[in-house]
């Protein structure tokens, strides 16, 4: 579904640094037990990691995007530098990795919608702090730097204290939980999480399971300015909140019907970052990510499933 994009006429810019994967996904009827074979229903192959995801995402919300990531001296590695061109996303900030595979994420759907994931970090973990160093000079010219927590926890750090340093707004989706310092997530404007890495970072730890979107952003608000300068919590069907040190939103999910919530995460992120960059306050971008993230739910794949800017912001109303 993606499409258009990156059109620069919003003034804002996105650095992305972040992990890119080929995702493997098998859909299948329901999750295998273990020791169990089961045989799938699909399959395909197709561009991912959280990084690469968001990069798309941000991209197709319309703002220019620069993506830093490393890849694999491989046909995946091929793979994902072709499919990122083809989306119409400069990838001259690619590195490629000559010992090291491209990353790789083995993917099952179930007919539920729900997922798992196995990663395999490969060339991105070549994406140390002495990269994040050598690229300040697209940091400084960005107006976002996002990243996720499937990058080195040094990396994410070091790229916090560049980020501050630099003047560039700094934001942090720490999916998965990596133990990065008290200093990044205190930088992190906003630090985005689903309920699960919430409870990580202790932001509603003991939060009973399905507590109210009002109850979530209350505990949101009792993190913001102290945890992190704003925090954005995504809770899947419910929809998502946020706060800052002085203010707290809800925004509900539509009901829509779910085909597949892979990278519906990622595309609420990369959605919610393109409209910070753009100068939407932060209760007016978590709308327009809300929308977004209903929307790719309802389609198949991932960077594939994040539809264009102009549909998501007459679904955002
Ligand atoms: P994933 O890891 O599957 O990409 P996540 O756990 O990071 O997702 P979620 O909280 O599940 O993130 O979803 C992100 C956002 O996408 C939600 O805040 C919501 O806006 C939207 N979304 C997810 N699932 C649904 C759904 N079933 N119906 C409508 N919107 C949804």
């Amino acid at each position: 579904m993606t499409s258009g994009g990156g059109d620069g006429d919003s003034g804002g810019r996105v650095v992305v640094v972040g992990s890119l994967n080929v995702d493997s996904t098998s859909y299948v009827a329901s999750f295998p037990e273990p020791g169990e074979t089961i045989r799938a229903h699909g399959f395909q192959v197709a561009l991912g990691g959280k990084g690469a995801n968001q990069a798309v995402a941000a991209h197709v919300a319309g703002v220019p995007v620069e993506f830093i990531a490393c890849v694999g001296d491989d046909a995946s590695g091929a793979f994902a530098r072709g499919t990122l061109e083809r989306l119409g996303l400069p990838t001259g900030a690619l590195r490629t990795v000559p010992d090291a595979p491209t990353g790789v994420a083995q993917i099952t759907v179930a007919d539920s919608g729900e997922n798992t994931v196995i990663i395999t970090g490969g060339a991105n973990l070549a994406l140390t702090p002495a990269v994040v160093d050598a690229v300040r000079d697209r940091v400084v010219a960005a107006t976002i730097v996002l990243t996720q927590g499937e990058l080195p926890a040094a990396t994410i750090d070091r790229l916090a204290v560049v980020a501050t340093e630099l003047g560039t707004r700094f934001v942090l989706n720490l999916a998965p939980p990596a133990p990065v310092s008290a200093a990044t997530l205190g930088a992190a404007d906003p630090l985005v999480l689903n309920e699960h890495e919430a409870r990580a970072v202790g932001i509603g730890a003991d939060a009973p399971a399905g507590a109210t979107l009002d109850e979530w952003r209350v505990l949101a608000a009792s993190a913001a300015g102290g945890i992190a300068r704003s925090v954005v919590v995504t809770l899947g069907a419910a929809g998502a909140v946020a706060a800052d040190a002085t203010d707290s939103w809800t925004a509900a999910a539509p009901q829509v019907p779910a085909v597949d919530t892979t990278g519906a995460g990622d595309g609420f992120t990369g959605t919610l970052a393109a409209g910070i960059a753009e100068g939407r306050s932060l209760p007016e971008a978590l709308g327009i990510a809300v929308a977004a993230g209903a929307l790719a739910v309802q389609t198949r794949g991932t960077v594939d499933s994040y539809a264009p800017r102009a549909i998501v912001l007459a679904a955002a109303g």
